[in-house]
């Protein structure tokens, strides 16, 4: 059997694991020249919104065999509004590194490949489609999807990042919901060290946005992290993304080709976080491939995570930043405070986005 997989990111090097786990030896084509080859950035799995899986790492390491070390346990995340501060405590997901450093979650990945990686791959999908049995669709973006007239795209959001040298606790990540600042966006700190952190703005390109001057907006967040953290954080390197797609496709196979990843729509809208929708895609192709499951019945829960997302991103552009300072306050709030944090922890198994979707699907009508 002959399998493609373009893009040797994170579900693609997924779908790789699990198909030589099978007996099966795709090639795999990566257009840069090594993996990961890009900006070295922090990000952050969040365990509430991947139920009804509690703890991600222990998940994919018991059920798929594939080993992940992430930096840290995040046990402490800080929530700035325009005027208030709260904070979620406990084991609720974990903090890892991304691209060029040597720890970054797809260089553990590829470290666990034995297949053949095609580096400065100049090959286009057409061509793929036509030599290989399979082609696994895992390019990191919506691009291709929308070429072949399968992929909704939602919105695209404007990234601005730095990476940071300052004094930083490793298990705690700051986040930054400031509208008057970031409209309908939000801004955070993730540390990969203790010495080293990403700070980075996202908001979207709505048409109301598009004026908007993203080196002013980082400017004046810059300016606001260094007070609100106390410290004055140093850039040591930057990188700035634009059009970043947030959306999902129709179908997760089409004749002989499968969307994985960010190419099948791996990033909740929410808040962004996508990794690991992208590795469990990677998985669930490499099943369907080999005949142990069906792509379409597993990424049901995929899909349905997705569109919830949709409706919380939906809420949290429908508050003005009065609701969100107090929303911020109630996250310390004397009854809730203890209640809240034991929802997120890690060993919970409240689903807490399924629950509440109804009541924000509500609220977002009424808003809108
Ligand atoms: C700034 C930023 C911060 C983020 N923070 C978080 C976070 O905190 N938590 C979270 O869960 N998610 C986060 N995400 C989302 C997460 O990183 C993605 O959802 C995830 O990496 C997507 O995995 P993937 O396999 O689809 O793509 P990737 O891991 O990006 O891999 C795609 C690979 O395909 C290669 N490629 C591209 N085009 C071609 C081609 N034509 N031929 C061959 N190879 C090609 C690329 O070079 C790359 O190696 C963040 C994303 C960004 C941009």
């Amino acid at each position: 059997m002959s399998v493609a997989i373009m893009g040797a990111g994170l579900s693609g090097l997924a779908c790789a694991i699990t198909l030589e786990k099978q007996g099966i030896k795709p090639t795999i084509f990566e257009k840069r020249s090594r993996v990961g080859d890009r900006f070295i950035n922090g990000e952050v799995t969040f365990s509430l919104l991947n139920r009804p899986i509690k703890d991600e790492i222990k998940f994919l390491k018991d059920k798929f065999d594939i080993s992940l070390m992430p930096t840290a346990m995040m046990q402490n995340l800080v929530m700035h509004t325009k005027n208030e501060v709260g904070s979620l405590n406990g084991d609720m997901g974990y903090m890892n590194v991304r691209g060029r450093h040597e720890n970054s979650y797809e260089n553990q990945l590829r470290e666990q490949v034995k297949s053949e990686i095609v580096f400065n791959s100049r090959f286009e999908y057409e061509q793929l489609c036509k030599e290989f049995e399979y082609v696994v669709l895992a390019t990191g973006d919506g691009g291709y999807s929308t070429k072949l007239g399968n992929y909704r795209c939602d919105f695209t959001v404007a990234i601005k990042g730095s990476t940071v040298t300052g004094n930083f606790i490793k298990n705690k990540a700051e986040v930054w919901f400031n509208y008057d600042i970031i409209p309908k966006g939000y801004a955070w700190l993730i540390p990969f060290s203790e010495k080293e952190a990403n700070l980075v703005i996202a908001y979207p390109e709505y048409p109301k946005n598009i004026k908007l001057d993203i080196n002013e907006m980082w400017e004046k967040f810059y300016n606001l992290a260094c007070n609100d953290l106390n410290q004055n954080l140093i850039i040591t390197d930057s990188f700035e993304i634009s059009k970043y797609m947030i959306g999902i496709c129709d179908k997760v196979v089409l004749d002989n080709t499968y969307f994985v990843g960010n190419c099948f729509g791996a990033i909740s809208p929410g808040v962004g976080f996508g990794q690991i929708t992208s590795i469990l895609s990677g998985i669930y192709s490499a099943y369907d491939i080999c005949k142990i499951g069906k792509y379409e019945e597993l990424s049901k829960p995929l899909f349905n995570n997705y569109s919830r997302s949709l409706t919380l991103r939906r809420f949290f552009e429908s508050l003005n930043d009065e609701n969100l300072d107090v929303f911020a306050r109630s996250l310390d709030a004397k009854f809730l405070d203890g209640l809240i944090d034991k929802v997120i922890s890690n060993k919970s198994n409240i689903d807490f986005l399924e629950i509440l979707t109804p009541t924000m699907k509500i609220w977002n009508k009424l808003k809108s």
